[in-house]
């Protein structure tokens, strides 16, 4: 009895996108979750519930970044079955079942860390659920590649991006990236518009980096460069490098007993019903 106690007094806040939909979730599991004995506060939250669709979800990951340790996420998708969301919004009451019987049970994904460093020396740090993306504002962006200290080409292009395992169905697939598995902990480098012909050569494709190596950009041109980490975009200049690499915090979402199969969700998102 007691230990049910203490179980209900978990802390949980709520985060919803703005639409009727997602508002009439965040009402409904305020009211269920309030009368079930949870905490509901933004502060210090064991769970965060974010309600909407993966944009949301990454907004809900930024915001609580700072407590990945000791947080985990749940996912309500108001619209088609996402990436990072496991409810859809009909399934209010099963995700409360599951919370008053929860025991810290998650699911972990790797998180990116991105790291600018600048050439005063100066150092800028991010992490990043989906990708970085870096491009230069007003050309071609020309920039030494490097994979564990081996200089692995130089790109000249749009820009390039570097993605987590979640996020390689995100940008990184629309740049003709692979998809991966997110059990794998790797990165991805892909290449976004880039410039081959008999003089410049980069590889062409992307390549997927194992845990333990890191990417480093180096732009050439002393210039204005966009960083864009998941949903927000920086600008900056006087870059010397962006540095990637898996970061040692990951993700830890909560285990859901009907967990959607990863390979159920890419085609349920890429696919669909193709008659045969
Ligand atoms: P947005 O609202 O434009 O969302 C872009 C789309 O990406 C949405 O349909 C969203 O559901 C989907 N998405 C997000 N994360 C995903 C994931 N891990 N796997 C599959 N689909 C995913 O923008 P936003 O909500 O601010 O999201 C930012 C994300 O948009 C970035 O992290 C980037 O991956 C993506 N993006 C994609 C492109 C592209 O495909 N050409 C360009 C820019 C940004």
């Amino acid at each position: 009895m007691t230990q049910m106690k203490t179980i209900n007094k978990k802390r949980i806040a709520l985060m919803a996108s703005r639409n009727p939909k997602s508002e009439a979730v965040y009402n409904q599991l305020f009211t269920t979750l309030k009368d079930a004995g949870f905490i509901l506060s933004s502060k210090q939250p064991d769970v965060v519930i974010s309600i909407g669709g993966d944009g949301m979800l990454l907004s809900a990951f930024h915001k609580y970044e700072h407590l990945l340790n000791t947080t985990r996420f749940v996912g309500v998708h108001t619209g088609h079955l996402g990436f990072y969301t496991d409810y859809r919004d009909f399934e209010v009451q099963e995700l409360v079942e599951n919370l008053k019987l929860d025991r810290g049970a998650k699911i972990s994904y790797p998180v990116l860390r991105v790291v600018v460093q600048f050439k005063n020396g100066e150092k800028i740090s991010y992490r990043a659920l989906n990708e970085a993306t870096l491009k230069r504002l007003s050309k071609t962006m020309v920039a030494d590649v490097m994979i564990n200290q081996v200089h692995f080409e130089q790109f000249r292009g749009d820009g390039l991006s570097v993605s987590t395992p979640t996020g390689s169905t995100a940008y990184n697939k629309s740049l003709g990236g692979a998809v991966l598995h997110p059990t794998i902990e790797a990165l991805q480098l892909a290449e976004i518009a880039s410039l081959n012909n008999r003089v410049y050569r980069t590889l062409g494709s992307s390549v997927i980096i194992p845990k333990k190596d890191r990417i480093a950009i180096l732009p050439v041109h002393n210039d204005r460069y966009s960083l864009s980490v998941d949903n927000k975009t920086y600008i900056y200049d006087n870059i010397e490098a962006v540095g990637f690499y898996l970061d040692d915090t990951k993700i830890h979402f909560v285990a859901t007993p009907s967990h959607t199969s990863f390979w159920e969700r890419v085609k349920d998102a890429f696919i669909g019903d193709v008659e045969t």
